[in-house]
């Protein structure tokens, strides 16, 4: 436990000052530990790794030291594995009030069974809907005596989490991990070289699931690289256009199969529950209303996938954008990292042949696009008025 907080004293602090308030040890300070938490940071800074460091120190049951990673408590909790620790991970866009209600609350009510502790981890509390976060208020704001709930939102600033929750809690925030630490992580968890784990770190702007995806996926890897060239294609005709076409034609499929079963069993399971091939008496009844429950699970499916294309898209903007960042800052002759060190020679290119003002210009059309996408403008269009925006700024004709 220690050492995934090493990189966040002032986490690891309050962490271990909450735990030792719960455990009432001599000396602590009791008003660290409080029962409803929210965790906030920038993307990937690993909110849900602090999260699960602090239900692990709550049920660790090592006397003298808190997240000991020796007693089975902590191993239990290490892997995922421990029956007091409940984590909730929405699968849609959106937390509805029916899942908060026969989910999160269920399992924040009920008593720890090996434990001192029952911990409830909502990842992505922000896609709580106005609802589910209504239903949730009593249990936030007054949890059983032995449960702890702690809400994890990707956020800079805490604000931006819903104020009717997040006045009932206690804040945490969670910084971006160093390049240091991904590194480390990388190294030491997936086994890749020190000189991937660095290149993953700074192209993923430091997050860390990102950065760990890179190493992992070639996918992750061969879309960055596609996404980088784009910036060379502009000066080539109608190949940027093509290569935009294939990019997005990808991603679609790639959405596509890793749903796929995932939806088909959804709608199978709806079904029987509805009563759907079932046979005899009750039958009909059953089946009543049956019709707009299952428009409801194929809209969210389908919000589902649009989410999960847009934050590919995302990041394939950022990356993307990320080129011409560079280029700005060797035109400027800034001492600054690269993050895409793999592709300075064509970020010297860019920087030669457009100089600052086009520069400035292709990020503010990718900052365009990837505010349209968000908008839902179709990913064909929003692509094309940047690139066509880009082509301008290069004066390509
Ligand atoms: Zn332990």
């Amino acid at each position: 436990m220690a050492e995934v907080l090493a990189d966040m004293p002032r986490v690891r602090d309050a962490v271990f000052a909450a735990v030792a308030a719960a455990r009432g040890e001599d000396g602590a300070d009791a008003h660290a530990m409080t029962h409803s938490w929210v965790l906030t940071g920038p993307p990937g800074a690993g909110r849900s790794v602090a999260a699960r460091a602090f239900a692990q120190a709550l049920v660790c049951s090592d006397s003298a030291e808190i997240g000991c990673g020796r007693c089975q408590n902590c191993i239990d909790a290490a892997t995922g594995a421990h029956t007091d620790i409940v984590q909730i991970i929405p699968q849609g866009s959106e937390i509805l009030a029916a899942q908060a209600r026969d989910h999160i609350i269920p399992a924040a009510h009920s008593l720890p069974t090996v434990a001192q502790w029952r911990v409830v981890i909502i990842e992505d509390a922000d896609r709580l809907n106005a609802h589910a976060a209504n239903s949730l208020l009593k249990t936030i704001e007054e949890p059983p005596a032995s449960t702890a709930i702690l809400m994890c939102a990707p956020s800079l600033a805490p604000d931006d989490f819903m104020p009717t929750l997040r006045s009932r809690c206690r804040h945490l925030y969670i910084p971006s991990p160093s390049t240091q630490h991904i590194v480390q992580l990388l190294v030491d968890e997936d086994k890749a070289t020190p000189q991937d784990a660095h290149l993953a770190a700074v192209t993923s702007l430091h997050h860390i699931g990102r950065a760990r995806r890179l190493v992992n996926m070639p996918s992750m890897q061969a879309r960055r690289a596609q996404a980088i060239n784009l910036a060379e294609l502009v000066f080539h005709g109608d190949q940027a256009f093509q290569a935009v076409n294939s990019l997005l034609k990808a991603v679609d499929k790639e959405i596509a199969e890793t749903y796929e079963e995932q939806d088909e069993k959804e709608l199978r399971k709806l079904e029987e529950s509805l009563g759907y091939g079932a046979k005899g008496k009750g039958v009909h009844k059953s089946t009543r209303g049956s019709a707009g429950d299952i428009k409801e699970l194929q809209a969210n499916q389908k919000r589902r996938r649009t989410r999960a294309r847009t934050d590919i898209l995302d990041l394939a903007l950022v990356d993307f954008a990320a080129i011409y960042r560079d280029a700005m800052m060797l035109a400027a002759e800034a001492e600054e990292e690269l993050v895409h060190p793999d592709f300075e020679p064509l970020a010297r290119e860019l920087a030669d042949k457009g100089g600052m003002p086009a520069l400035v210009e292709a990020q503010d059309a990718i900052r365009q696009c990837r505010e349209r996408l968000r908008a839902n403008v179709t990913p064909q269009l929003a692509f094309d008025g940047m690139l066509g925006r880009i082509r301008l700024a290069f004066k390509v004709r």
